[in-house]
């Protein structure tokens, strides 16, 4: 589609709530690391989007169809995810971890998931590396489409844990959900903004350059300073 001066403009797709990198602030402005990346590289580069916000699978799944021309959803770079969709450079390093009900005592490794339900978020890598250790571990898995839908389960107790990226879900107990992280953290991957391959070759080079120029001038830093507290 285009822009208010005829200048393209890009559709770029997103998750729904995926704190800290887009989630709904008080005032309803979608904010997070990747929605002000993305604001300032956009900025930075002269270029104009239109956000939109579907949930990480059906993003995905629009990026696939050509509906959208971009993703940026803390999506992780995969080997796999790599032979359909071009990455921009990686911008955030990240992993899956498993969280359980703050109050769970019973549930400290893998082990103790036996003949118990797992919750996980449709088309992540949570969930595939779920989905990778459960006839070992012998737990079954139910699936949701958004994160909230996910810790629902496990505070109601239908599931004993949930599988998601453990920055999400560190940022999540630290706002106050009831869930804490046990078990190792898995060996991760890395974040990055994604276009079909071998197209939008433009819009991935803008990206890299504006990602490049955010982090020489420190507009990088001080986005994740907004949202993550390091001591
Ligand atoms: N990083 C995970 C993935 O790419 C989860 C992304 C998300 O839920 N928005 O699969």
């Amino acid at each position: 589609s285009s822009g208010s001066d005829g200048a393209k403009k890009y559709i770029i797709a997103t998750d729904t709530t995926f704190a800290p990198f887009e989630f709904e602030d008080e005032s309803g402005n979608r904010v997070g690391i990747d929605m002000d990346l993305l604001k300032a590289i956009a900025e930075d580069q002269g270029f104009e989007y239109e956000l939109q916000p579907l949930g990480f699978d059906a993003a995905v799944t629009a990026l696939e169809s050509g509906q959208a021309d971009g993703v940026i959803a803390g999506m992780s770079i995969t080997e796999e995810r790599q032979k359909k969709y071009d990455f921009s450079d990686p911008y955030f390093d990240s992993g899956v971890g498993m969280a359980v009900k703050s109050d769970n005592d019973t549930i400290k490794s893998y082990d103790d998931l036996k003949g118990k339900n797992v919750a996980v978020k449709n088309g992540t890598e949570g969930s595939k590396y779920a989905e990778s250790i459960k006839d070992q571990y012998g737990f079954t898995i139910t699936s949701f489409p958004e994160s909230a839908n996910m810790y629902e389960d496990v505070k109601s107790g239908n599931s004993v844990a949930c599988f998601e990226d453990y920055p999400v879900l560190g940022y999540a107990i630290a706002k106050g959900q009831p869930l804490k992280l046990v078990g190792d953290l898995q060996a991760g991957n890395s974040y990055g903004f994604a276009v079909q391959k071998g197209k939008n070759a433009e819009l991935l080079e803008m990206f890299n350059t504006g990602l490049k120029n955010m982090k020489d001038n420190g507009k990088y830093q001080e986005i994740l300073d907004t949202y993550i507290k390091t001591n």
